[in-house]
C-alpha cells in the first residue's frame, strides 16, 4: 500500500534518525509528532519541541506525559529561535526534525506557520544537521495564508545544492481540495 502523508513523514525519520539522536519537533500542536519522536530517539535522545501557542505546549507536554516520556524538552517560542534553547553537545546530535506547517485543528485558524520563519528554521536546522540527516515538512497550504507559505518553501527547497542536499517530493497529484504534501531535505555525504 502508498503510505499516508502522516505514515511517510514517519517512515522517512526512522530510515534517518537513529537511537540518542537529537531530533526538533518545529511545531508540536497537540504533541502527536513529539510523542512519536521521543519513542524514536529513545531514552538517551532527546526531543525539542517549539510551538508559539501556549496550549499547544500544554497539550504536547500533557500527551508525553501520558504516554511516560520523560526525554522531551517543550518550548514556547518560535522555531526559528530553535538555537537560543538546546546546547551545543546536543546540537552536534542533531539526527533529524519534523514541520507541520498550516493551523493547529481545533484552535485558531489565524495562527498559522509563516514563509519566513519557517525558512529560517529550516535554514539553522539543514546547518547543524549530521550527515544523512533529514528534515521532513508536511506542509498544508489550503488555508488562507498557506499558499504563499506553500510558493516560499518550494522556491527555497528548488534552489538548495544538490550537491548537498537530496530533495524529495511526495504526494498525491490527483486529491481535491489542497491535500497536504511533503517535502523532506536530506543532508548529503
Ligand atoms: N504536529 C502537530 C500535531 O501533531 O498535533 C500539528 C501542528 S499544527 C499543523 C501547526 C502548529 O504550528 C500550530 O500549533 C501553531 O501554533 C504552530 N506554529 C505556528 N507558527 C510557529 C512558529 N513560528 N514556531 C513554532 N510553532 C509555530
Amino acid at each position: 500500500m502508498i503510505k499516508g502523508i502522516i505514515n511517510y513523514s514517519h517512515h522517512l525519520l526512522e530510515t534517518a534518525v537513529e537511537k540518542g539522536d537529537t531530533v526538533i519537533d518545529a511545531t508540536c500542536g497537540n504533541g502527536h509528532d513529539a510523542v512519536f519522536l521521543s519513542k524514536l530517539v529513545g531514552e538517551n535522545g532527546q526531543v525539542f519541541g517549539f510551538d508559539i501557542q501556549e496550549q499547544a505546549v500544554i497539550n504536547t507536554r500533557n500527551r508525553l506525559a501520558m504516554n511516560g516520556y520523560t526525554n522531551a524538552t517543550i518550548i514556547q517560542d518560535s522555531h526559528s529561535n530553535f538555537i537560543h534553547h538546546i546546547a551545543v553537545d546536543q546540537l552536534t546530535k542533531l539526527g533529524g526534525a519534523i514541520f507541520n506547517l498550516g493551523y493547529l485543528p481545533g484552535s485558531d485558524k489565524s495562527i498559522i506557520t509563516k514563509g519566513e520563519s519557517t525558512i529560517l528554521a529550516v535554514e539553522g536546522i539543514l546547518s547543524h544537521l549530521k550527515q544523512n540527516g533529514l528534515v521532513v515538512l508536511v506542509i498544508y497550504h489550503g488555508h488562507e495564508g498557506g499558499s504563499e507559505e506553500k510558493e516560499q518553501i518550494m522556491k527555497y527547497a528548488r534552489l538548495l545544492d544538490q550537491k548537498l542536499f537530496h530533495v524529495l517530493y511526495y504526494g498525491f497529484i490527483n486529491q481535491k481540495n489542497d491535500p497536504p504534501f511533503i517535502l523532506a531535505i536530506q543532508k548529503r555525504n
